[in-house]
């Protein structure tokens, strides 16, 4: 017989966002504070791209940091059903999705979508973002269904 998984996880929710922010990612996270979302550019030819030393097209340093709307799309998503820890049980269903981010192209962010029936989710679905605020420090963007009458 194994062990109760819950005498095996010693952290809590809050634990689980924890940020280990580095120089590349802590603008976006200053963003977040401020409930804005900014994409990294390049500071030459203006392709969006991951934070880090080189831009993949044409090899410059510069970054630049743009504003976005906030809004995007589903390119995919997962709904996870089973509690690898004990923290997340209450949460279940939960879904996991990879957004487009509109005025970014290439541009995909990993968060979770709220406010949505797992029957009504649909690869294309427009989203915006939602600030949640974990605590006075970190404010993780999560996205919910954008209202279509908005
Ligand atoms: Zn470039």
């Amino acid at each position: 017989m194994s062990e109760p998984i819950d005498h095996v996880a010693p952290f809590s929710v809050a634990d689980l966002a924890e940020l280990h922010v580095d120089s590349w990612t802590a603008p976006f996270w200053r963003a977040t504070r401020e409930e804005r979302l900014v994409g990294c550019a390049c500071g030459r030819c203006g392709t969006f791209r991951m934070p880090g030393p080189i831009c993949p097209v044409c090899g410059s340093t510069d970054v630049i940091w743009r504003p976005l709307s906030g809004q995007g799309t589903v390119f995919s998503y997962t709904v996870v059903r089973h509690a690898v820890i004990p923290q997340v049980r209450g949460q279940l269903p939960y879904v996991i999705a990879v957004i487009d981010l509109a005025g970014a192209p290439g541009l995909r962010l990993i968060a979770n979508l709220w406010n949505v029936a797992v029957d009504d989710l649909r690869i294309g679905m427009p989203v915006e973002v939602h600030w949640d605020h974990i605590s006075t420090d970190v404010c993780i963007p999560r996205f919910v269904p954008l209202d279509p009458e908005e």
